[in-house]
């Protein structure tokens, strides 16, 4: 039975776990599509162009912004990030649904667009201490960039109560057990199966031929 395709937004102070756990979404779910962003960030060692995110220039970033190509666009640590809107589109017209790994002034922009849609989780780490720990183990940022991420942190944090489910992102497969409960039961939700109906009708018939 078709359905319309959820739009997942996951946001989380950096470092918290969200790009670990929706990489485990997509593994749990090979049907879930992730939203490779745009962004004017430099790549990390290990990213690659079209799989992470579209690096692209501020020039190139505008420019898509202005043709109207972003379903969001927001400033975060000093670049740009947006979500490309065609792919989001495609996804949930073919009732796939969509992760998006994006901070909480896209979450905002996403659900004022199409808030019957969207589903957000907010993940939090067990500590600060832990959340620094999570960034000095990736191993991929400077000392300055990490007391960056670390500042901002506490503001990305501050938007907790946004969103409407929030988890603790202590033992990660324990974290993952919840998000996995959490989609299924949004799948389920009625105003998510509209072939319901017709499905009831169905049914009724098969009432009416007995
Ligand atoms: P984010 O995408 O929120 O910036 P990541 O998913 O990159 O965070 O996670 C940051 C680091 O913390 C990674 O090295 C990841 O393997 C690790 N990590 C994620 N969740 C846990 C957890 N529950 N316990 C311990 N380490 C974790
Ligand atoms: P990073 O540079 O660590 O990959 O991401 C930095 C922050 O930008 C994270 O909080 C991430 O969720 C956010 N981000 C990534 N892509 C997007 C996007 O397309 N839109 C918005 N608003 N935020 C994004």
């Amino acid at each position: 039975m078709t359905r319309r395709g959820l739009l997942l937004i996951l946001s989380s102070p950096s470092g918290a776990g969200k790009s670990t756990l929706s990489r485990m979404l997509m593994e749990w779910d090979p049907t879930m599509r992730f939203s490779v962003s745009a962004t004017t960030r430099p790549p990390r060692p290990g990213e690659t162009d079209g799989r992470e995110y579209y690096f692209r220039s501020r020039d190139d970033f505008q420019s898509m912004v202005a043709a109207g190509d972003m379903l969001e666009h927001a400033e975060v640590f000093g670049n740009l990030y947006g979500s490309p809107r065609g792919p989001v589109e495609a996804a949930m017209k073919a009732g796939r649904d969509t992760v998006f790994d994006i901070d909480w002034q896209g979450g905002q922009q996403i659900k004022q667009s199409m808030r019957d849609d969207v589903v957000s989780i907010f993940i939090l780490p067990p500590s600060i201490a832990e959340l620094e720990r999570r960034l000095r183990g990736r191993g991929q940022d400077s000392d300055e960039v990490i007391a960056g991420r670390m500042a901002k942190s506490r503001d990305e944090i501050s938007h907790w109560a946004e969103y409407d489910f929030v988890l603790v992102n202590t033992d990660l497969d324990a974290t993952f057990e919840d998000l996995k409960t959490i989609v299924q039961g949004q799948r389920l939700r009625r105003d998510r199966q509209p072939a319901l109906s017709e499905f009831v009708r169905g049914l009724n018939e098969e009432f009416a031929a007995r």
